[in-house]
This record gives C-alpha cells, sequence and structure tokens, in this order.
C-alpha cells in the first residue's frame, strides 16, 4: 500500500481507502451502525439549528431517524429528516475526503496497530458502511429544496451520481450488506448494536424489521424510539429524585440492586463533561470491584473498556460520563497521555471525595449504613492517592468495638482526657475481649481494625499526620489503666515467670494497675508488632522473610495492686511447687488473654490447669 502512495503522490484517489477500511477496521465493525446513525442525527440537529435561527421554517415536523432491516432485500437503511444535501454537497463532502492527511496518519501508525483513531478523526465515518457493504447507496435531498439526488458507490470506490425523487428533505443511507457479513441482517444482531450505541442519542430513533412487520405486536414496538432522548446525566441534579437515578443504573448497568450513592458531575468550562457515577453495592467481600465506565461523545456511546478516563483505583465506579472535548473515535493509546483526560480524571477524583464529606457531614446516618462497604475503598485509594487521602480523611469514620462510628477527629476529642492523640485499637474483638473490657471500664473506646489493609493505613495515616499515633490496646499499659501508687520490682517473681515462661529473657515489669482483678497482662510493642505483621505478610505472600520466625518483644505485665500476685509472694516462701504451678497459670492465661496459643501451649496450659484442679 506503501508503494501504492508513493507513485499516487499527494492526489490519492477514493478507492484507494476501501481496503484501508476494510483492514484496519476489522475488530470493530459494529462501530459502523454509530457512525451512520449518528450522521443521521447530526444532520437533523444542524436542522434544528437553522430553525431555531429562523432560517428555516419546518413548522410543527417531528424529526426522527429510522433504521430499517430488509433481510430479503439484505439492505439496511438509515433515513433521516435532516438538513439534507444538495449535489453540489454530495460531492464535496462524500465523495472528496480529505485523504491525505488521513494517509499520513494511516503510516505513521501502520505498525502499531493503533488505527481506530482514523474514522471520525478525519470525517471517514461515512465510509465504514463499507466494512459491511458491497455497495452503498445515498438518496439525499437537501432542505433547500434543490432536487434529490442518487449516489451509488461499489466496494471499489466507483461511483456514480444521477438525480432522483424523494418525498422531503432528508436522506437515506441504504447499505447493501456483503455476503459474508450476513450478520448484519440479523435483527437482534442490529438492535443489540443499536442499544449499545444510540440508546442515548439526541434524537429519536425508530428501528423497523420489514420481515415482522405483519406481526402486530411487534409493530407496536416499532412505535417507540429504542432511544432516550434526554438521557439523566443531562438533567440538572436538582431536578433528578433517587429513584430515577437508582432505575437509569439499573437499567444502564443490568444490576438489580440499588447502588450506594451517585454522584452528578456537571462540569464546565473548560472541562465541559457531564455524567453519573455510582458507586455499586458488593453482596459479600469477595465479590469482585470491578466497575465500568461508559464513555459518550454528545449522547453517542464511544466505549466502556477505557481504563483511563478515571484512576485505577476507582475502576470498581459504574457510570457515564459524556465528554463532547474528546474525538468521537477515541483509542485507548490516545487517551493515556492526554492532557484533558487527566484533567477529567483528576476531576472526578475531587467530585468523589467531596461527596463522602457531604455525605458524612450531612446525612450521617446512611454513611454509616453503608461504611462498611466503602471503608476498605477508602483505604485502598487513600494508600494510592495522598491528595486523595487529604480530601477525604475528615471523613473516615472509625468503626468501635462496642459497634458505634467516629471520625478520628471525634474519636480524639471524646478520648481527650484519658489519652491524648493516642486511638486505641483492637484487632479481634474476641481475643482481645479482656483488654477492651480493660479500657471500656475506664470510660474509654476503642477502634476496631481488623483487616490487613486497616495496618497500612493507619500507618500511612500516621506518616500524613505526625500528630496522631494509633495503638493497638495490647501494645503497653496505657496510662488510664495505671493507679497512682508506684509498684516495685521483684527479684524473685520476675525470676519465677522466667522460669515458668521457658524464656528466661522475658521482660518482666511491675505495674500498679487500677483494675486488681487483672494479676498480669502481656503487652507486645506496636512497632515490632507491625513489623511482625509486615514480615508475616510478605511470607504469606511467598517472599522470602528468612525462617518466618521473628523475634517479638512482649512483655509480662505483673499487677503488684493484685491478691493473687500478692499470693504467689507469700506461697513462694513455703511451697515453691504450688507458687511454680500458681505462676505458670497466671502466665498462661495471660498469653490466652493476648493470642491465640500454639498447639503445644495449650496442652500444656489445659494439663497444668487439671492438675491445678486436682488440687482442690
Ligand atoms: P464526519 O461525520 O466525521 O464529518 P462522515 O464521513 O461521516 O464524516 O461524513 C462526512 C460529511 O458528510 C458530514 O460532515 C456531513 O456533512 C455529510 N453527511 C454525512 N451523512 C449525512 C446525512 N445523513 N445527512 C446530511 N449530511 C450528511
Amino acid at each position: 500500500m506503501e508503494n501504492e502512495i508513493k507513485k499516487g503522490g499527494i492526489s490519492v484517489e477514493t478507492n484507494h481507502i476501501f481496503p484501508i477500511i476494510k483492514k484496519w477496521l476489522y475488530s470493530e465493525k459494529d462501530i459502523f451502525l454509530r457512525e451512520i446513525v449518528s450522521n443521521a442525527t447530526d444532520a437533523i440537529t444542524k436542522l434544528k439549528r437553522l430553525s431555531s435561527l429562523g432560517q428555516y421554517d419546518g413548522g410543527d415536523e417531528k424529526y426522527s431517524v429510522k433504521v430499517t432491516l430488509d433481510k430479503d432485500a439484505k439492505t439496511l437503511t438509515v433515513s433521516d429528516n435532516g438538513i439534507g444535501m444538495t449535489e453540489e454537497e454530495l460531492e464535496k463532502y462524500i465523495c472528496s475526503i480529505a485523504l491525505s492527511g488521513a494517509l499520513d496518519f494511516i503510516q505513521k501508525y501502520e505498525d502499531q496497530n493503533q488505527n481506530n483513531g482514523i474514522i471520525g478523526h478525519f470525517g471517514l465515518g461515512f465510509y465504514s458502511s463499507f466494512m459491511v457493504s458491497d455497495t452503498v447507496e445515498i438518496i439525499t435531498k437537501s432542505y433547500t429544496g434543490e432536487s434529490a439526488v442518487h449516489w451509488t458507490c461499489n466496494g471499489a470506490g466507483e461511483y456514480e451520481i444521477e438525480s432522483c425523487e424523494r418525498d422531503g428533505h432528508g436522506t437515506d443511507v441504504i447499505m447493501h450488506i456483503s455476503e459474508e457479513e450476513n450478520e448484519y441482517l440479523d435483527k437482534y444482531k442490529i438492535r443489540e448494536i443499536l442499544d449499545k450505541y444510540c440508546s442515548f442519542m439526541s434524537v429519536d430513533i425508530f428501528f423497523k424489521d420489514e420481515d415482522s412487520s405483519e406481526d402486530k405486536k411487534e409493530e407496536a414496538e416499532d412505535d417507540k424510539p429504542i432511544n432516550n432522548t434526554s438521557p439523566l446525566w443531562l438533567k440538572n441534579p436538582s431536578d433528578c429524585t433517587d429513584e430515577e437515578y437508582n432505575e437509569f443504573y439499573k437499567k444502564v448497568f443490568g444490576d438489580y440492586r440499588d447502588p450506594l450513592f451517585h454522584i452528578h458531575i456537571n462540569a464546565d468550562y473548560p472541562l465541559n463533561f457531564k455524567g453519573i457515577l455510582y458507586f455499586p453495592k458488593r453482596t459479600n467481600e469477595y465479590e469482585s470491584y470491578e466497575g465500568q465506565i461508559k464513555l459518550f461523545y454528545n449522547q453517542v456511546f464511544v466505549a466502556d473498556d477505557i481504563k483511563d478516563v478515571i484512576p485505577d483505583y476507582l475502576l470498581m465506579l459504574k457510570g457515564v460520563l459524556d465528554c463532547p472535548e474528546l474525538p468521537l473515535n477515541v483509542s485507548r493509546s490516545y487517551l493515556q497521555d492526554n492532557a484533558y483526560i487527566k484533567k477529567v480524571a483528576s476531576h472526578i477524583v475531587k467530585k468523589v471525595a467531596d461527596k463522602l464529606c457531604s455525605m458524612c457531614q450531612n446525612d450521617r446516618d446512611k454513611y454509616e449504613e453503608i461504611w462498611r462497604e466503602l471503608k476498605l475503598f477508602v483505604e485502598y485509594a487513600s494508600l494510592r492517592d495522598r491528595k486523595f487521602h487529604d480530601r477525604v480523611k475528615q471523613s473516615y469514620l472509625l468503626e468501635l468495638c462496642d459497634g458505634k462510628f467516629m471520625t478520628v477527629e471525634e474519636y480524639l476529642k471524646d478520648c481527650e482526657e484519658t489519652h491524648k492523640d493516642i486511638v486505641y485499637y483492637a484487632t479481634d474483638k474476641e481475643l482481645q475481649a479482656q483488654y477492651i473490657s480493660m479500657f471500656e471500664s475506664q470510660g474509654s473506646k476503642i477502634a476496631l481494625f481488623n483487616h490487613q489493609l486497616d495496618t497500612q493505613y493507619i500507618g500511612m495515616c500516621e506518616n500524613a499526620d505526625d500528630k496522631v499515633k494509633f495503638k493497638r490496646i495490647d501494645s503497653d499499659v496505657a496510662d488510664m489503666l495505671k493507679s497512682d501508687e508506684n509498684a516495685a520490682e521483684n527479684e524473685e517473681l520476675t525470676k519465677l515467670f522466667r522460669e515458668v515462661s521457658g524464656n528466661e529473657n522475658l521482660n518482666v515489669s511491675f505495674q500498679a494497675l487500677k483494675d486488681e482483678k487483672v494479676p498480669a497482662l502481656i503487652t507486645l510493642s506496636e512497632e515490632s508488632r507491625r513489623m511482625d505483621d509486615m514480615m508475616k505478610m510478605y511470607a504469606g505472600m511467598g517472599m522470602n522473610v528468612g525462617d518466618g520466625q521473628f523475634p517479638t518483644e512482649y512483655t509480662l505485665v505483673v499487677n503488684s495492686k493484685s491478691p493473687l500476685i500478692a499470693r504467689l509472694s507469700e506461697i513462694g516462701r513455703d511451697d515453691p511447687e504450688k507458687s511454680k504451678l500458681m505462676a505458670s497459670e497466671i502466665y498462661k492465661l495471660s498469653v490466652l488473654a493476648q493470642r491465640r496459643m500454639t498447639s503445644d501451649e495449650l496442652k500444656s496450659f489445659l494439663s497444668d490447669s487439671f492438675s491445678l484442679l486436682g488440687l482442690l
């Protein structure tokens, strides 16, 4: 082909474009119908504009596009009553296409298989009809009243023009479907393409299947347009109800559930795009988060597989975006580094963040109700994009162990008296029940972080804001749990606990705790535990992290105010065996209150407990 271009110089003839169209648009053939129907709606829009400018008086003319399938004649016809073309216009717009630009483009991208941009980009939309047709006819009559013309062109690009008759202004494009493309003579296929690409076009579109004209029921169907000419996204948000938004969502995305919430975007100059985004509901945590953004260009469907219009951490959103600033035929590569698209994407991020904040502030009950479904998304998105984090952090809710919700700010205010600037959290409500009740008995609230991502999220929050710290409830003994008394170290008991724990280096510390019923508890430094968690996570992901055993810095805190500990000291003097049994039980119960025991630990704990019962 390159050779031919060279030989022909820049005055390339029409017939060169046919093989190109056939070859390069092979994969997305369905779009021919979108091109022809959108030309028809454009022709009507132009006439309406002339009428609004007072340059044309159509009276109460009803504008519509009719798509007619005639299986016997093997034709698919798109008719409109739009502006039409004079013979001169037909020659200008249809016969002499701006080929040189298109061919440059084609040459440039020949090796890259990035060809979807040709059509539309260079005004070749009409010619896409040749992807499926042997011959295409145009019968057109201009609104100016000039006589109608009939153009016939075969697949080699040879055409004839003659004058003809046509009732009224407008254009018929008659596509003679080629033998090998006869799937386009199937009414379901055509209906499917129309539904996909033309559902929201701005002029009523009727589909008629000649074969079914005797079937009364179907005829009734034919009376209704297949499209909705005023889609919800074009309306003013204040004129739309929640029901309308939900109904639109269910219809467009085939979901039977209502979405969690929606965001109606109406961006003015310079971005100039409209759209509705939905946050879908999941039935369970394992259901994949896979959304879909349907991209439109002035109500004409363009694509729903373009990922770059929103950042990937928002990909679970579903929605429609109408971007008249984009060329109709966008390709993935076109969008990747497109400055406009980047601006659209960042506008969307801002809108999503604003929506979360406004729900948190103005509709708190509903926000709390759906928070569990939002939380992981907010954490993930915040981890991915610091700007997003900055925007939504005040709307991040802590789920508390008592089932309530609080923002971090509310939490810190609430606990100002007991523990300033620290958020205490549990990771397992059952396992850590003992610690939780110690805190709650002092009037403190405990957040619940029971997902792996939570730890990463709080780490990022601490980095982003050095004022707030997050500590697990077993990471140290919070001041509010301590009494004012000093606790003396007790070397004998330290030795004893080291012995019964089987760890001669066990950290043992003596503290006077308010809760006298607790003889001892185990603490595990926040830093070393987080490190440990991270290593375990890496190991779980199959990374090589040594032997998988990590020394953790835990401490046995012995409560000097506990009567049980006082007893232990007393007994130790007279009956070392008994005191060993008692110390061992206290140690193991402390372990039990802090973490899951290993099977060996559990076996030994049970056997010791049974021996202890024997002493009663
Ligand atoms: P584009 O629509 O991108 O300009 P096309 O190849 O699809 O490129 O169409 C070329 C031109 O032919 C249009 O700009 C329009 O002027 C004219 N045209 C095509 N279809 C119609 C129609 N149905 N009615 C009137 N004019 C049309």
